[in-house]
């Protein structure tokens, strides 16, 4: 029998048409690893009710009556899904050995998990989710997220395309994320900064299993420019010459 205990994140926000798919794929996954002894039996899968207002709480509730496997952490309001991330992965990081993000709508299927856990067990302490194919996003969603890795990329940002949070992290890179104190979270940028031994996986990404998106274009808005900002100085050297040659300008008009 294995010694890996393996932990799996997914924050939640206003989930509940997905929950209780989600709770039984990503279970039959932990449940055939551990019968197969690749991981230890007190493996788990962890819910995190960012300040849902539907009815996605009493439904993990409901999950955490069937035993182990299932656990649940309820923020107090709505943080987004970063802070919400990092809220589950800070809490049961003293829990399991390695922990695996996903989002609840499946769209990071379920079978990855065994190529998760495949890569960290081969020595790789970061594995990457990449979403090897978008037909199943809106050509908009495409099509910002094309520009999007492009721009960040020119800045100088050094983020893998194609992974959004879905990835395993190992103790060390746990640890040394704990460490981070940033304000605006963009955890894309800050795990590559981690270093240590990493490796990708690829698959085709699904359409989300029912519901809608949480991220309205606003919140997608933000959340690139937390990217941006977090992660480059360009901007802000743009606006500093920006700002001269404006008061250049000025002072020869006057002139
Ligand atoms: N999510 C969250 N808090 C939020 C918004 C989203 O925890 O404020 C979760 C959501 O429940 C899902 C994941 O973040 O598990 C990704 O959201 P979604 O699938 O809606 O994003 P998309 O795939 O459309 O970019
Ligand atoms: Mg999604």
């Amino acid at each position: 029998m294995s010694s890996t205990r393996i932990g799996i994140i997914i924050p939640c926000y206003n989930e509940v048409e997905t929950l209780d798919l989600t709770a039984e794929a990503v279970g039959e996954e932990l449940r055939e690893l551990i019968d197969a002894g690749e991981i230890e039996i007190g493996s788990f899968v962890c819910f995190v009710d960012d300040g849902s207002r539907d009815g996605t709480w009493k439904k993990i509730e409901s999950w955490l009556t069937k035993g182990t496997l299932y656990r649940g952490v309820k923020l107090s309001r709505n943080v987004g899904h970063q802070r919400a991330l990092l809220a589950g992965l800070m809490s049961m990081r003293d829990e399991a050995e390695a922990l695996i993000s996903m989002d609840a709508d499946l769209q990071d299927p379920a079978s990855t998990i065994p190529l998760f856990v495949g890569a960290y067990l081969d020595g790789n302490e970061i594995v990457y989710g990449v979403r090897e194919d978008r037909s199943s996003d809106s050509s908009f969603k495409r099509g910002t997220a094309e520009f999007f890795y492009r721009m960040m990329r020119k800045l100088g940002v050094d983020i893998v395309p194609n992974h959004a949070d879905c990835r395993l992290l190992g103790p060390r890179a746990l640890d040394a994320l704990s460490h981070f104190d940033e304000a605006n979270l963009f955890l894309r940028g800050i795990v590559p900064l981690l270093g240590y031994p990493s490796t990708k996986i690829y698959y085709k990404r699904d359409a989300r299993i029912a519901g809608d998106s949480k991220y309205p274009l606003t919140k997608m808005l933000a959340f690139a420019w937390d990217g941006v900002t977090s992660f480059s100085t360009k901007p802000l050297g743009f606006i500093v010459w920006l700002g001269f040659f404006v008061c250049l300008a000025t002072f020869v008009v006057g002139a």
